[in-house]
């Protein structure tokens, strides 16, 4: 039997080939995955990491691709996303000082999670405002802004490795940093539960609203983009380098460094990665040789 066949046996309509993945992020370049997989369940995820073993093929996770750069010749081997599945979100439990313990699936967005906290009453994610992607990418990058991080309010995870299966760990057995984690690595995140705190609805509306008009006023939302390019280094802002390094609006092809938020490229319509990957390069390159500042991707890097 193929391994198209095989893979379409077990997974049906949740399996795609040869799937341009420009298609499955949010820079909307990228060449094909070999194999883009959508497992709808833990036994999915199971047999999917057998068939890799087997094959010898690698396996790459991702999530709704808001921090993807993947290169143009693709992913080879399977590529995991749980876009499509682990998608629940369950209030666990209620204490009378007004905490709540909720657990959300590795695939669901953050604005989603976000707007039921919102809806619910319950105050915590607001520094989440108007951070796209999944919770599984939120965890692994430990997502956040100046107001805080998942890392701040997550409880417990449940991670899956594709040798050993399933496990649910205490968030204190992990350290959280700056966009950093010891948790994930080389495994998935099936579900997160966060600790949020009663409080007034429409006082957090209103926050979350603020918060989302603050980034509309100072970042470039109207190109995609992967937010920050780079990591701001101990005591510097990214951005603030690469503008005084006199690189806004510089152009490769059909990316661009944003003229608005340095720290943002843009593609301006037909980008490629390799645009893009090369503007990330004349950043370092400037920004080391202007300021003796080397400059940490915060976006990660796919591919071939
Ligand atoms: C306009 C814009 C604004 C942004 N603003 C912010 C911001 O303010 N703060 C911020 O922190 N980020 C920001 N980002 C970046 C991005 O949204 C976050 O990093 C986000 O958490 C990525 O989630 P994702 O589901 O898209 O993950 P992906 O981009 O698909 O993947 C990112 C990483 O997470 C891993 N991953 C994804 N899902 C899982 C899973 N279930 N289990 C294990 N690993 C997984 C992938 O392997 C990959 O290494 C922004 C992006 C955009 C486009």
């Amino acid at each position: 039997m193929s391994i198209e066949t095989s893979f379409k046996n077990r997974l049906g309509k949740s399996v795609l080939f040869h799937e341009p993945l420009k298609n499955h992020v949010a820079y909307r370049v990228g060449g094909p995955a070999d194999i883009l997989a959508f497992p709808q369940s833990e036994e999915d995820l199971v047999w999917i990491g057998q068939k890799a073993q087997a094959l010898s093929l690698p396996l790459t996770v991702i999530g709704r691709g808001t921090n993807l750069l993947v290169s143009d010749k693709g992913i080879r081997g399977i590529t995991v996303s749980l876009e499509k599945a682990f998608k629940t979100i369950e209030l666990l439990s209620q204490q009378p000082d007004g905490k709540i313990w909720v657990k959300a699936g590795g695939g669901v967005s953050k604005p989603e999670l976000l707007e039921w906290a919102v809806q619910g009453g319950f105050t915590g994610l607001e520094f989440s405002s108007g951070v796209p992607g999944t919770i599984g990418g939120g965890i692994f990058m430990n997502a956040g802004t100046k107001y805080g991080c998942y890392g701040d309010i997550l409880k417990e995870l449940r991670l899956f490795d594709f040798s050993t299966g399933a496990q649910t760990f205490s968030r204190n057995e992990f350290h959280f940093g700056y966009r950093e984690q010891t948790a994930v690595k080389n495994r998935l995140v099936l579900w997160a539960t966060f600790e949020l705190i009663r409080g007034e609805p429409m006082a957090i509306r209103t926050e979350v609203n603020r918060i989302i008009q603050e980034r509309a006023d100072k970042q470039p939302l109207d190109f995609p983009s992967c937010g920050s390019t780079f990591k701001n280094p101990e005591g510097y802002s990214a951005g603030r380098l690469i503008e005084k390094a006199g690189l806004k609006g510089r152009t490769v092809g059909g990316a661009q460094i944003s003229e608005k938020h340095a720290n943002f490229i843009l593609n301006k319509g037909n980008a490629t990665a390799q645009d893009i990957l090369d503007l990330i390069q004349i950043a370092k390159d400037t920004v080391q040789s202007q300021f003796g500042v080397t400059l940490e991707c915060e976006v990660i890097i796919l591919g071939n």
